[in-house]
């Protein structure tokens, strides 16, 4: 009888770790479990006793090594040649192991009879303004959630009846059944399906939640949004996420910030900057312009021969920090505008302007061209 190759088995490389194996295994354990391959158990269970076999070889360092020295003569060897090549497989030990690690593990096939569970995080995104984030906000959100029932208090039973421990599974939630398989004794641990794995019944169910013990409800939540948050920001409102489940605790809310673009403000850290346009003449002469800042309009000194990209620095106008005291500034990047029409007088003062100058116009353009023809040897 030809068998695969353990590695093709768990489509894995030869190279693979220790990690790797116990991933690629877990993995197709679970897609061909005969518990969950109900349609074609048989297929199911072949596939199955072939995933286990490689990874009883390829999980023990020794015999993994004998594997990759000997390939399956290895153990056909040492099992003297059993049918299949089935050595080392089927002893209560090593079935016992992949049984713990399937069934410790929530969400298959059951387990341990359910207790409380925490119930999940809820996210909420938040659009807030520039100013917003600035200064902070406290309001209302609207979040549409699953909460536990008040008229039954979660047990999904109506006033004054109780649910019954579930006769089925004697509340334990799980059923099982042994079955003798060709790989020896096997043990099904299923859910219990007429309690769901709750382990208890409700008779008379609440006329309120339909005995689900539970409700959707969109439910007002004040928050308060701290001064200085920004994109990205997350703010976590303890205990507001869904209900618990079997009388776990609620889950928590996390608010993300998303900050709208603003018209003249932008941000880096905790600065805000702001680009303000300016004439030839303010610049070349100085004036004192009116600047926007988060607090108002600010008066501002341009001195005298400003050149466009200047940054002028306004102290503690810009975002208060998040963490700590005290706030970012302000950065007023000048804009110079050259006039684009000129009336005919503008134009012949601007020309008087420049024979004033004479060569000596523009200085430092003059020292740009001699950087250029130093650059290119011109
Ligand atoms: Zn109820
Ligand atoms: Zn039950």
């Amino acid at each position: 009888m030809s068998k695969r190759d353990y590695y093709e088995v768990l489509g894995i490389a030869k190279s693979a770790s220790e990690d790797e194996i116990k991933k690629a295994f877990r993995k197709l354990a679970r897609q061909y479990h005969p518990d969950v391959n109900r349609d074609d158990p048989k297929a199911a269970e072949a596939k199955f006793k072939e995933i286990n076999e490689a990874y009883e070889v390829l999980s023990d360092a020794e015999r993994r090594r004998q594997y990759d020295q000997f390939g399956h003569a290895a153990f056909d060897a040492a099992s003297g040649g059993g049918a299949g090549g089935f050595g080392g497989f089927g002893g209560a030990g090593g079935f016992g192991d992949i049984f713990d690690m399937f069934f410790g593990q929530a969400g298959f096939g059951g387990g341990r009879p359910a207790g409380p569970e925490r119930g999940s995080d809820l996210r909420y995104d938040m659009e807030i303004t520039f100013e917003q984030a600035a200064f902070g906000l406290e309001t209302e959100i609207q979040v549409p959630r699953t909460e536990e029932c008040t008229a039954c208090r979660g047990s999904g039973a109506a006033a004054g009846t109780h649910p019954e421990t579930c006769p089925n599974c004697r509340g334990t939630g799980q059923t099982q059944a042994v079955q003798n398989t060709p790989f020896g004794r096997m043990v099904n641990v299923k859910t219990c399906e007429r309690c769901r794995g709750e382990g208890k019944i409700v008779r008379t169910p609440c006329s309120e939640c339909n005995g689900r013990g539970k409700l959707r409800n969109r439910r007002r939540i004040k928050i308060k949004i701290p001064a200085g948050v920004d994109t990205g920001s997350r703010l976590r409102v303890a205990h507001e996420g869904e209900a618990g489940e079997r009388g776990g605790p609620p889950g928590d809310l996390y608010v993300y910030i998303f900050v709208k673009q603003h018209k003249l403000f932008t941000r880096e850290n905790d600065d805000v900057i702001c680009e303000v346009p300016i004439s030839i003449v303010q610049a070349a002469l100085g004036d004192e312009i009116e600047v926007p800042t988060l607090d108002g309009q600010v008066k501002v000194r341009i001195p005298e021969g400003t050149q466009s990209g200047t940054t002028l620095r306004l102290k503690d106008k810009g975002i208060p920090h998040l963490r700590g005291h005290g706030r970012g500034d302000q950065h007023v990047r000048v804009k110079v505008v050259t006039p684009k029409k000129l009336t005919d007088r503008q134009r012949e003062l601007l020309t008087e302007f420049a024979r004033l100058g004479g060569e000596d116009v523009n200085p430092e353009e003059k020292g740009f061209f001699k950087k250029v023809k130093d650059a290119f040897g011109v």
